[in-house]
């Protein structure tokens, strides 16, 4: 593996960066504040193409693949986890399980709008029996003519209440399979938007489907593979999590430092206390040990690879670092970091979601166990 990004990779860096900058990071507390993105900043993300920057050029992205969705994430989360989670549900699973399992003619339909952002879209699988027992769902789709009829409810759904199509997942006569469902057709139902502790400018919504028509065109995948498209998406949505995670870490410990500089107590600044050294110590061994867990592993997303292992011990890895990292954070920034005019305090309310959602690290510790008792670190 060669580990130096390509010109066209760091070129990705620099422009969401400066993106970032002038148009995510001074609207964060806002954003955090109102529980909503502005539309207009939804738009200004759509028109650099942000929102199918992973996807081939053939299908209206710009191909940067996982390294590059990787590092534009990671530049994203550095201001806002809200914005970042909207891209996530998105791009790395929503959008994602049409590309991974979709037919030319699905792909060629629903990409193009997607990645322009003309269309908003989400990822439902969790029910409010099945969340980490992903496969215990209870929604069905029977056939009737051309139509599948889906009945269920779908909760705790990303980007839910503003999505146009929603891959999701019910049981039909051969088991789990995957649909593509436009969220005007009849019978989809946004129930509830819930009220969260963090990440709150991101929608999260409880769907119903009440006798929902979804065109039998619409079937994602095989008759009853809907289960394995879903794992596989999910695969590359944890290591995307992953990402964020580690874009989050380095702005809390460039905060840190600047902070500890600045800060004085004792007649110094408090970055001359050896303790105050020792956690900045701490976040950046982290912090390294995160980027290449990341990187490695997008690249071998990229080159075609398994990734369900390596994917799982990146979300695990990743999440718990960071928030081993924002505790440090807001214990080096004292009394101020616990204070909402502080960004430390959003950061520590939106990172504790990374443990939880696109399975919970319990769920990555099985599928790592599981993935090792059957091939090793194959
Ligand atoms: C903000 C937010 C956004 C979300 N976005 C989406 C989305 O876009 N799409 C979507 O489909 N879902 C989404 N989810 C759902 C999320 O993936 C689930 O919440 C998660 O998988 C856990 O399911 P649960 O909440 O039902 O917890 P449960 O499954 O009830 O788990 C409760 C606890 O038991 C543990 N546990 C359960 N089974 C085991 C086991 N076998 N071994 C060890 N421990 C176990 C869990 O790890 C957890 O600690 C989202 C959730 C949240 C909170």
């Amino acid at each position: 593996m060669d580990f130096s990004f390509t010109e066209e990779q760091t070129m990705i860096r620099e422009m969401t960066h400066k993106f970032v900058a002038k148009e995510v990071k001074p609207l964060a507390d806002q954003i955090d504040g109102e529980g909503r993105i502005p539309t207009e900043l939804i738009k200004k993300i759509s028109e650099q193409g942000f929102l199918g920057i992973y996807f081939p050029e053939e299908y209206g992205g710009a191909g940067a693949g996982e390294i590059g969705y990787c590092i534009m994430l990671e530049e994203f989360s550095r201001a806002c986890a809200s914005t970042t989670t909207f891209i996530g549900a998105h791009e790395s699973i929503g959008t994602m399980a049409i590309y991974l399992d979709g037919t030319e003619e699905q792909k060629r339909k629903y990409l193009p709008p997607l990645c322009s952002g003309e269309k908003i879209a989400a990822f439902a699988i969790t029910e409010p029996e099945a969340g980490s027992d992903a496969a215990n769902i209870k929604s069905t789709a029977v056939l009737e003519g051309d139509h599948y009829l889906l009945n269920g409810t779908k909760t705790y759904i990303s980007n839910g209440g503003i999505a146009d199509i929603v891959t999701t997942f019910a049981l039909t006569d051969r088991g789990i399979s995957a649909f593509i469902v436009e969220t005007d057709s009849p019978g989809f139902k946004v129930v509830r938007e819930e009220e969260k502790m963090g990440i709150k400018g991101t929608s999260t919504a409880e769907l119903l489907f009440e006798g929902l028509r979804v065109p039998q065109e619409n079937l994602l995948g095989r008759p009853g593979a809907g289960f394995i498209t879903a794992m596989k998406t999910l695969d590359v949505g944890r290591l995307s999590l992953a990402a964020g995670c580690l874009g989050a870490s380095k702005e809390l410990l460039d905060m840190s430092i600047d902070y500890s500089k600045q800060r004085v107590q004792f007649g110094q600044p408090i970055a001359q206390q050896q303790a105050i050294q020792w956690m900045l110590a701490d976040m950046s061994t982290e912090i390294s040990a995160m980027e290449s867990f990341v990187y490695h592993a997008a690249w071998l997303c990229d080159q075609g690879k398994r990734i369900s292992r390596i994917a799982a011990e990146a979300k695990l890895f990743c999440s718990e670092a960071l928030d081993r990292i924002v505790d440090r954070a807001m214990q080096i920034h004292g009394g101020l970091g616990y204070m909402k005019k502080y960004p430390v305090e959003r950061f520590y309310r939106d990172s504790r979601i990374n443990r939880i959602f696109e399975g919970t690290n319990e769920i990555q510790r099985l599928v790592i166990a599981r993935n090792l008792l059957k091939r090793g670190r194959k």
